[in-house]
């Protein structure tokens, strides 16, 4: 399938037992380092890029997980994001501790909001310990503790890291967080690795929630036409610049301009030509950059559709940095 490939090893997959720190001293919830790659990986940090002339929201990160020489605490990343551009963050949570997280984050920093659900790869490891349903239960409770938390994600179905035997419990599992936004009015954020016509059916069967973002969008044409119709918004990552994923690209061009927003997924996902290095969200104007050269539009313009496009897409803006 189109794009099974791209961001290779490079993505979250949930499993930590680790209680939530204390909200004053936040540590980081995991480390990414050498985790997946021995000691292969250039593991320093890129620097700053030039600042944006605009601002733009990275609508997708993972504060909680640890990668590079030392760890960027939150304040940092804020901070080092802010200073080209970028003022404003949606944290995801991917499993309780790291929603718990989340939340105590967002409650911290007016210009950070939260996502939380429980990823799909998370889901087959606590529905094979009789613990799915609770989970799905506390992530309710969680998303309806604080306004802070925007969005119900990131949740969806990946057939690239879950076997088979997964998929029944990554099928109910999306389907509960479905309902949960619908039901919360939260915006439904959506991880799909190798399971378009799977994500497609279920949303179909369940309703796509009036705000839906696919998070790392990774389709091609035809399938971000899919999404399209369907309302929901396509959030482009890192890979858009990778030298293998063309078909992103051409995504990327035909998509209407109120319908498309930017992301890290940091640590992972560095754009070119920093891949493989750790993430964050300072690094979002690199891929800005590429994607108004892709659309051979005005710098300035894409920014403030970006903008404009996030505040929609989690349901009003937030924090001092717009
Ligand atoms: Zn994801
Ligand atoms: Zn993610």
């Amino acid at each position: 399938m189109t794009g099974s490939t791209v961001g290779g090893a490079e993505d979250y997959h949930g499993g930590t037992d680790e209680p939530p720190p204390h909200v004053d001293t936040p540590l980081p919830m995991r480390s990414r380092v050498n985790e997946q790659f021995g000691n292969q990986r250039d593991t320093s940090r890129p620097v700053l890029p030039e600042p944006l002339p605009s601002p733009v929201v990275d609508n997708h990160c993972h504060l909680d997980i640890e990668d590079g020489e030392s760890w960027l605490e939150p304040g940092e990343a804020l901070r080092l994001a802010a200073s080209v551009g970028v003022p404003r963050i949606v944290q995801i949570g991917c499993d309780l501790p790291g929603a718990a997280w989340a939340v105590r984050i967002a409650e911290q920093y007016d210009d950070i909001v939260a996502g939380v659900a429980i990823h799909p790869n998370e889901a087959p490891r606590l529905d094979d310990i009789g613990e799915l349903s609770a989970g799905i239960a506390e992530i309710e409770q969680l998303a309806g503790s604080s306004q802070r938390v925007r969005a119900i994600g990131e949740t969806g179905l990946d057939y690239y890291r879950t076997g088979p035997e997964g998929h029944a419990a990554q099928h109910r599992s999306f389907a509960a967080h479905i309902e949960l936004a619908h039901r919360l009015g939260k915006t439904l954020v959506i991880h799909d690795r190798d399971a378009h016509d799977d994500v497609l059916a279920l949303l179909d069967e369940h309703g796509t929630p009036e705000r839906t973002v696919l998070h790392c969008f990774s389709g091609d044409v035809e399938f971000a036409r899919e999404c399209l119709d369907r309302g929901a918004y396509l959030s482009f990552a890192g890979t858009v610049t990778f030298k293998n994923a063309a078909y992103l690209r051409v995504a990327l061009a035909a998509a209407p301009l109120d319908r498309i927003l930017v992301e890290t997924d940091a640590p992972f996902l560095a754009p070119m030509p920093h891949r493989g290095r750790p993430n964050s969200s300072y690094l979002v104007p690199t891929t800005v950059r590429a994607m108004a050269e892709v659309r051979e539009m005005d710098l300035e313009e894409l920014c403030r559709a970006l903008n404009a496009n996030t505040d929609t897409a989690f349901g009003g803006s937030w924090g001092t940095g717009r």
